[in-house]
């Protein structure tokens, strides 16, 4: 292996004299810079988002105790729940009904929750 030619992880390609001790292509740079924030930022938004923290939560219990099953708030709330984020606010059959992306609730009489599937 020859030390002087320097390989582009990006595309692979030989880096030319012109490129000194660069890594990357510039282009290929770019690229790679603009993946990474994109990739970042999508991992941000799943990782820190209460939305997504909530919708997840909710996706636990259902699964966890059946939807359906009526749940002591306190315990999604310990769980992470966060009961100011939702996507959706909605009224049906008299209850409102809070929605997150497939899944939602809605606070019963007893001061219990029902989380469903949408
Ligand atoms: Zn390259």
């Amino acid at each position: 292996m020859n030390a002087s030619v320097a390989i582009c992880p990006v595309c692979e390609k030989p880096l030319e004299k012109l490129h000194g001790n660069k890594r990357y292509h510039t282009a290929c740079a770019y690229t790679l810079k603009k993946q990474r924030s994109k990739n970042q930022y999508a991992q941000n938004m799943l990782r820190h988002d209460p939305f997504w923290d909530n919708e997840r939560i909710l996706k636990q219990f259902a699964w966890g105790y059946g939807e359906g099953k009526e749940l002591d708030p306190q315990l999604m709330e310990d769980a992470g729940f966060n009961f100011e984020f939702f996507k959706e606010k909605k009224m049906l059959n008299g209850q409102t009904v809070y929605m997150m992306q497939q899944y939602g609730f809605c606070f019963l009489k007893n001061e219990k929750i029902v989380i469903w599937k949408q």
